[in-house]
Order: C-alpha cells, then sequence, then structure tokens
C-alpha cells in the first residue's frame, strides 16, 4: 500500500489549477493541519495493515510546511504503519517555495524523492500559468536539490500552454534533460471552465491548441525522451532505469493506498472514500474527535474492479497481464472483456503478445476516449 497526503495549501492559485487548495495560510494553520494529519494517521491505523512501499506528500504545495512537520509525520507513519524495505518518499516542491537549507532539511527528515512543479522553463509560459517562480528559480531548485543529496528527481513539464510551439516546447524539453533528472512527467493542459484560464480562453483573448497541435507535441516528447534515454513507462511518465515512480505504479496496479488530509482519497481495493474537501470541517472533527467528515465515492464489485484495473493498468506501455488480472479478479469476468479487447485489437488500438495486452503506441494520446469503453 501507499500513503498519500494532501497539504491543500498554496501562495497563490495558479491560473490553470482545479486542485483543493486555498492560500493565504499561516505557520499557526500549518502546525495544526499537521497535528490534524498525525491524528488522522493515528485513527486509521487498523483500516490498512499492509506492507508499506511508498508515502506521497502532494498538494496544494506540501514545500510549504517546515521540514520539522514532515519528519513529525514520518515519524508516526514508521511507527504506525507497516514500512516495507526502505519506502519510498516524494515530496511535491514548488520552486518559489523552497530554500536550499530547506531542501537538505526535507533529505535529512527521510524524504527520499523531490517531485518538482517546474511545468516550463520559458519565462512567458510561466506567466501565462500564474506560476510564482521564474525559470531562474526553476533551475536553481533543481541545481539545490541535487547539491542537498537528492539522487530521485522528477520533474514535471506542462504541454498545450497556449501558442506554445515544437520549437518551444523541445527546448523545454532539452532544458529538463540538461538538469539530469531521473524522472520526467509530461502533462497536457486541461482547463475546468471556472479556472482563470479558460475564462481567459472563452472571453476569446487567447486561444488552446487544436488537438493535432497536441498530439504532435506529446509525439516530440516522446521522440526526445527516447533519445535522451528515458523509459517511456506510462502514458505521461518517463524515467531512468530504477526510477519509475512506486508510488504511481501502486495507482495505475490498483493497490490499495490510504488518502489522509482534507481532500483526499482514498482506496482499500473496493471503496473509494474522499475526505471531503473542506479544511475547516477537516480541523474541527480532529481537533474534536467527531467523525471525519468522509464520502463514499464508490463500493466497486470484482467485475467493475476489473474494469478499473484494465483502465489504470493499460496507462503502462507494458500494459497489463491477463492471466495475473483473471485470477485476481475472476475469469468469467475476464471473458465479460474479451470482446471489447478483440474488437479494439482489431482496430489497431490494442496490441496483445502472448499474455500481455497493451496499448498500441498510436493510441496513447487518444487513451482516455478508448480505455472508457471498459467503463461503460
Ligand atoms: S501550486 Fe499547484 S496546487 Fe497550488 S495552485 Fe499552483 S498548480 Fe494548483
Amino acid at each position: 500500500m501507499g500513503i498519500y497526503l494532501h497539504i491543500p495549501f498554496c501562495q497563490r492559485k495558479c491560473s490553470y489549477c482545479d486542485f483543493y487548495s486555498l492560500s493565504g495560510a499561516n505557520t499557526e494553520l500549518y502546525d495544526q493541519y499537521t497535528d490534524c494529519l498525525i491524528r488522522e494517521l493515528t485513527l486509521r491505523t487498523a483500516e490498512y495493515r499492509l506492507p508499506l512501499i511508498s508515502i506521497y506528500f502532494g498538494g496544494g504545495t506540501p514545500s510549504l510546511l517546515a521540514p520539522q512537520h514532515i519528519e513529525r509525520i514520518l515519524d508516526t507513519i514508521c511507527k504506525l504503519y507497516l514500512p516495507q524495505g526502505d519506502p519510498e518518499i516524494t515530496l511535491e516542491v514548488n520552486p518559489a517555495t523552497i530554500s536550499r537549507q530547506g531542501l537538505e532539511d526535507l533529505r535529512q527528515a527521510g524524504v527520499n524523492r523531490l517531485s518538482i512543479g517546474v511545468q516550463s522553463f520559458v519565462d512567458r509560459e510561466l506567466h501565462l500559468l500564474g506560476r510564482m517562480h521564474d525559470s531562474q528559480q526553476a533551475g536553481q531548485c533543481i541545481e539545490w536539490s541535487h547539491q542537498a543529496g537528492f539522487d530521485n528527481i522528477s520533474l514535471d513539464l506542462i504541454y498545450g500552454i497556449p501558442a506554445q510551439n515544437k520549437e518551444d516546447w523541445r527546448g523545454n524539453l532539452l532544458q529538463a534533460v540538461d538538469y539530469g533528472p531521473q524522472h520526467i512527467s509530461t502533462y497536457l493542459l486541461q482547463l475546468e471552465p471556472h479556472v482563470p484560464l479558460a475564462r481567459r480562453i472563452t472571453s476569446g483573448t487567447l486561444a488552446m491548441l487544436t488537438d493535432d497541435e497536441e498530439a504532435d507535441l506529446y509525439d516530440l516528447a516522446r521522440e526526445c525522451l527516447r533519445e535522451a534515454d528515458y523509459l517511456h513507462y506510462e502514458l505521461s511518465n518517463f524515467a531512468r532505469p530504477g526510477f519509475k515512480c512506486r508510488h504511481n505504479i501502486g495507482y495505475w496496479s490498483v493497490g490499495a493506498y490510504l488518502g489522509v488530509g482534507a481532500g483526499a482519497v482514498s482506496y482499500d481495493g473496493r471503496q473509494r472514500r474522499l475526505n471531503i474537501p473542506d479544511l475547516e470541517a477537516y480541523l474541527t472533527a480532529l481537533s474534536k474527535n467527531i467523525p471525519l467528515p468522509q464520502q463514499i465515492l464508490e463500493t466497486m464489485g470484482r467485475r467493475q474492479q476489473l474494469a478499473e484495473a484494465l483502465v489504470m493498468g493499460l496507462r503502462l506501455v507494458e500494459g497489463i497481464d491477463r492471466d495475473t488480472l483473471g485470477g485476481r479478479f475472476g475469469i468469467e469476468n475476464w471473458a465479460d472483456f474479451q470482446p471489447i479487447i478483440d474488437h479494439m485489437v482489431s482496430e489497431g488500438l490494442l496490441m496483445v503478445d502472448h499474455n500481455r495486452v497493451y496499448l498500441s503506441p498510436g493510441a496513447y494520446f487518444i487513451s482516455n476516449a478508448v480505455l472508457s469503453e471498459f467503463l461503460e
């Protein structure tokens, strides 16, 4: 299992962001929130008694918490849960919120992997996205991370930014490669209608790229990163050998995870539950020992679990193993999906090699539409 900790604070909201996070918090609130996370971890110990292979601080902006907060949380997890070997411990870093000393202290606190939200090395693009940092700060943050002793660093990049052309994107990819990270994630800019950037699109002051232009940028990322010896192992993710993200592989393999904090989701293999994204309610519940405000998102039978395993597992370039999933979720359930798989194979969207089923590269960019067939 993995543990996900949601840190719902940001210095300022970015113009494209739809994640649950609030700006304007202070040290007192970070202290209080850390206390509540520790209380939730303590209260929910009995729910998840599985070997723990990964811990992930996401947000929001986890790098707004002090390293001492992170250390207290990690100490609690190590005492109460069942760490297996040397768990992967990732923390998302916003380059605008961290100092060199802060990175050294995070390393000391036990964090062994950083996911740095670079997004772009082009200042015009960063400005459009409403990011707090510029390209110089992004580069400095990566260099400080190396100097602080981190040897497992992931960089996030966004493509499909209005007016971005192939040369801009190639420049971003090559700049990222130059910094020598072990892992690179590339995300397509997708906007919910209510975020500020979407409103600029609707009003006609900016235009999104066309689907074909976005697909070209996606293909360019695959080409550039392959040439730089990164393994393309998941639709949006590339890694040096031995540096795939273990926490996210847990999600793609539909493993269990405990989500802690306001707005976090947990999955025990059958039921998906949401901690209501309401900071006030979260703090009140955990300070007064009243039940945590939660919502059951779905309770899945074995057929639905298999559908989920197909949708998530086929995001991995290596695909899924038919015998493994059939054994785990029932051969009879697998038989239900076989006609859909056969049809997709005949359409050239899926490929089969012995027991392995995987997406054909031509279907990567349209994977959402393709994989949603399993959910109907
Ligand atoms: S830093 Fe991340 S979570 Fe915070 S507003 Fe920006 S994109 Fe959203």
